[in-house]
């Protein structure tokens, strides 16, 4: 079933959302592109007559109630989105009544899922080494479907739109999906197009595909790394994985952030690189700073001779041309993860760099996509959302689905 041809007139759709937005600490919405990304969907189903059942995570409670993390701060923001006041059910597991009560064009918004560990179904209070662990694992595997089919008796249909999390099996995102025939569940309209985005580059790729990791270690992209060589012409490897490199090779690297039990698979990514002629990019220079701090003294030095006291905080000015050299004139582009610590205004000018040149090339005709919580942080702090082709609201599930792993929360609609 599509979104487009499901009749939801009169029913009610319990849909799954990312609403896991950054708060301050006054509980206010720092980034609500979570929030947008889902209101096609949302005002699709209420447009169309339905009764609307958001569902959501937001942050790690892990499976208890902490005020903290409670989706009663969004309320108001999602209202207001939605221009219909949204109901609360302040506990996920008991809003059959609530449920019950919708009228068409009304919203219920339920607590955070998380705060019941069924959710993630992972066993609580009780170590893997545990000799009773497989019998409590097994357990919660039941208590797990027990959760999944209360939520799914709330509704008619379940919609998940939830692209950030679709790389995990928790009840909401794919046990769920047990409880519902096959022309009762549905993809929403941001999953569609996060599934289509990564189709745009794995599938009839464009060359010259130049692929750009950054951010702080090696060992979290290497999946995504190995995947890649195979399909890309340039790979640029930056951030804080840069040091590691450099160290592999015999370099000094002071302070800077290093994997030192990654070095060996750091030098087996170089020799897999020039087996398979891809063109590998790693920074020659770095600007290092004596502090990790944004007003810390900075110098420009080479990426593998970076003085005691010294850490390489972000790519140097002969690295950043080289970085724009590979991008310009490709025609698929993805980045994940920043060249430097660009939380630092001070540390930004490689991931700036990165970003202008990926943005000539999408003007050139190149397909851009940019994944993962830090480059799209990235490109909404230099103002250039808008200028790439499309921005991904996955981190972890679009680097799965760029692996060519099946994503559970998929797999549980399409089968
Ligand atoms: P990741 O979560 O692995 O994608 O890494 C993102 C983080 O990497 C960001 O918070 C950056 O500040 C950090 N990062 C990037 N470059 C460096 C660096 N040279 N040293 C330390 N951290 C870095």
């Amino acid at each position: 079933m599509t979104i487009d041809n499901y009749k939801f007139a009169g029913k009610k759709a319990i849909v799954r959302v990312d609403f896991n937005v950054p708060l301050d600490e006054n509980g206010k919405i720092t980034d609500d592109t979570r929030i947008r990304g889902a209101l096609p969907t949302l005002k699709k189903i209420l447009n169309d007559g339905g009764a609307l059942i958001i569902m959501s995570h937001m942050g790690k409670p892990k499976g208890k109630v902490n005020p903290k993390f409670s989706l009663k701060q969004i309320v108001d923001a999602v209202s207001e989105k939605l221009g219909v006041p949204v109901q609360f059910a302040p506990d996920c597991a008991k809003a059959a009544d609530a449920a019950a009560a919708l009228k068409p064009g009304e919203v219920l918004l339920l607590e955070n899922l998380r705060f019941y560990p069924e959710e993630e179904g992972k066993p609580v209070g009780i170590d893997k080494e545990d000799p009773a662990y497989e019998a409590a694992k097994k357990a919660m595997k039941e208590s797990q479907k027990a959760f999944a089919k209360t939520l799914a008796s709330y509704a008619d249909c379940y919609v998940n739109d939830a692209f950030g999390t679709a790389h995990r099996k928790h009840a909401s995102t794919a046990v769920i999906a047990d409880y519902f025939d096959a022309d009762n569940k549905m993809l929403g309209y941001l999953m569609e197009k996060e599934v289509q985005a990564v189709d745009n580059v794995l599938s009839d790729i464009k060359h010259p595909f130049t692929a750009i990791m950054g951010g702080s270690k090696v060992s979290t992209k290497i999946g995504i790394i190995e995947n890649l060589m195979d399909k890309v012409d340039n790979l640029i490897l930056c951030g804080g994985m840069t040091y590691t490199f450099a160290k592999a090779q015999g370099g000094k690297i002071g302070n800077s952030i290093c994997e030192d039990d990654k070095l060996d698979l750091a030098l087996d990514i170089m020799a897999k690189a020039k087996a398979k002629g891809v063109n590998l990019v790693l920074g020659t220079d770095c600007v290092a700073a004596d502090a990790f701090s944004n007003d810390a003294h900075t110098q420009v030095v080479p990426a593998n001779n970076i003085p005691d006291g010294w850490e390489g905080l972000d790519a140097g000015p002969e690295t950043q041309k080289a970085f724009a050299a590979a991008i310009k004139g490709a025609k698929t582009i993805l980045w994940n993860g920043p060249a430097g610590v660009f939380e630092f205004d001070n540390f930004t000018a490689g991931s700036r760099a990165i970003a202008q040149a990926i943005a000539e090339a999408t003007k050139e005709g190149a397909f851009s996509l940019i994944g993962g919580g830090d480059s799209v942080a990235c490109i909404n702090k230099f103002g250039m959302a808008d200028q790439v082709s499309y921005i991904s609201t996955g981190g972890g599930a679009l680097l799965e689905a760029i692996e060519g792993k099946v994503l559970p929360g998929i797999a549980a609609i399409k089968g």
